[in-house]
């Protein structure tokens, strides 16, 4: 049983392992299971599903879903591709199976500027989120066509609501998640993916924080650091489609084998090249 940093508490605790979703994608990908009962949104236990085909994967609510990518769909790609027939393609994980079907490369936002840097060419075109596309754009020498696509929970937050934080409490660090809007990411003292902003809290000796991202995440950094302040930046910083699974619906999953995920024989061959190069290029950038 995997789950996503935003799952609800209840869910993360009960789970074999959290994380974000390049290490839950790893872990799937690895583990002798014959069933992951995947905690998170739909294109999570795609990848899942599309890295062990052999597994049963299911995904305990099936309407737990991701606006950001559906805000990209495999002809909207294929017409792009069309129109830069030498661009390299880079998806986000966050991404509908067949959409992975036609890229070269997948990224998450732990590897992304690692990704975006290390693929051959000088251009790239980068779906479907244009905040993360936006923020490796500056740690990139290549021509970036980048998707319009949103996470609409995290680009929901503003600036001048993460300054306010940051005067009322001066000795805090902002931690932020790359799929804000650059005008936030610009505040951050760190910009990483969800464990790395569970990892660097840990490790860091501030004691108070202000959290760019999901407020799920405050399970985790609470666990692990109880005497540490965390303040998360914005009001109803919230992904509804995470809520969604609750623990009936794992229970259901576990006890009936609900909702397994199907994905055709020829979407899971073209989506797992894409899928398994991001992780060995992942591999060679760790060692
Ligand atoms: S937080 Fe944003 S990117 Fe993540 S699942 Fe929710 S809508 Fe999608």
């Amino acid at each position: 049983m995997l789950a996503h940093n935003y799952q609800r508490a209840e869910i993360q605790e009960i789970a074999d392992l959290t994380g974000d979703s390049y290490e839950l994608s790893v872990r799937a990908s690895r583990t002798d299971a014959a069933v992951i009962v995947f905690c998170g949104v739909r294109f999570m236990a795609e990848s899942a599903k599309i890295l062990s085909p052999g597994k049963t994967v299911l995904l305990p609510n099936a309407d737990a879903g991701c606006p950001m990518a559906d805000m990209i769909s495999a002809e909207e790609l294929g017409k792009l591709k069309s129109l830069h027939p030498d661009a390299y393609v880079v998806s986000y994980v966050n991404t509908n199976a067949d959409v992975k079907a036609l890229s070269d490369v997948c990224c998450t936002s732990s590897n992304a500027v690692d990704i975006v840097r290390a693929v051959p060419g000088n251009t790239v075109i980068f779906v479907p989120d244009k905040n993360l596309g936006s923020y490796v754009r500056r740690f990139v020498d290549k021509e970036m066509i980048i998707w319009d696509g949103y996470c609409p929970t995290h680009h929901h937050v503003h600036p001048e609501e993460v300054a306010l934080l940051k005067r009322q409490h001066p000795g805090a660090l902002f931690l932020c998640h790359p799929e804000c809007r650059p005008e936030v990411v610009g505040l951050a003292d760190m910009v990483t993916s969800t464990s790395g902003i569970i990892r660097f809290a840990k490790e860091d000796t501030h004691t108070e924080f202000i959290i760019g991202t999901e407020e799920g995440i405050l399970y985790q950094l609470r666990k692990n650091s109880p005497e540490k302040r965390f303040l998360i930046a914005s009001n109803g910083f919230v992904c509804p489609n995470m809520k969604r699974t609750r623990l009936e619906d794992v229970v259901a999953a576990l006890e009936q084998g609900r909702h397994e995920i199907r994905l055709s024989p020829g979407i899971i061959e073209k989506a797992r090249i894409p899928l398994e190069r991001m992780i060995a290029m992942g591999a060679a950038a760790t060692q």
